[in-house]
């Protein structure tokens, strides 16, 4: 059984807890940096993304992160975590991990609609996945490596990178748990090579 940490430091982590657990797998919630150690993949959840980077450097998760993605481990970005994992943010001069060639923008389906739920049809999976939105970022931009599995209104809102997956709405609010387990298996390759 692989184990499965969920960056617990602000926003949606129980969720995601449920989700891993669901999956079959084993979820850790990772508040210090020796429990990187101890996980084979890493959920960075939704929540929000200036004040999870604020914890991120206040207690010094910074450069063992970028420790976690270098040794080859898989990462799971959602919503605020996507924006974590970005190598570009629009509007900022500097990304927050910089590790997946993507670019995104933040809060980007206008302030009326706050949140939202839509019907996704995304790569991998064969009927399709209610995504919950909230104040969340789309992918504008991908670099030549990445795989874009879903969109919604013409824009990317799920892609893939070699061990990184992303995604703008919220696999972890549902019971639907297709999304969080294309993640596992990914977590159960990188394990098994
Ligand atoms: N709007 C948040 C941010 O910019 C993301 C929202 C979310 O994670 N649900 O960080």
């Amino acid at each position: 059984m692989v184990t499965v940490g969920v960056l617990g430091l602000q926003g949606a982590v129980s969720e995601h807890v449920r989700s891993i657990e669901a999956c079959g797998a084993k979820a850790v919630v990772v508040k210090k940096v020796e429990q990187l150690e101890d996980i084979d993949g890493l959920i960075l959840p939704g929540g929000e993304s200036t004040t999870m980077r604020r914890l991120i450097d206040r207690y010094g998760f910074m450069e063992p992160l970028k420790s976690f993605a270098a040794s080859g481990k898989p990462l799971f970005g959602t919503c605020a975590g996507l924006i974590l994992l970005a190598k570009e943010v629009v509007g900022y001069e500097n990304p927050h991990l910089g590790l997946m060639d993507v670019t995104v923008e933040r809060n980007s389906f206008g302030r009326q609609v706050d949140s939202f739920e839509a019907d996704l049809t995304i790569k991998g999976l064969d009927k399709p996945f209610v995504g919950v939105f909230i104040r969340a970022p789309h992918v504008v931009k991908v670099g030549e490596g990445v795989e874009v599995l879903a969109e919604h209104d013409g824009r990317i809102v799920a892609a893939r990178e070699g061990q990184f997956l992303g995604c703008s709405f919220h696999p972890e609010l549902t019971d639907d748990h297709r999304f969080t387990e294309l993640f596992i298996n990914m977590v159960n390759i990188a394990v098994a090579v």
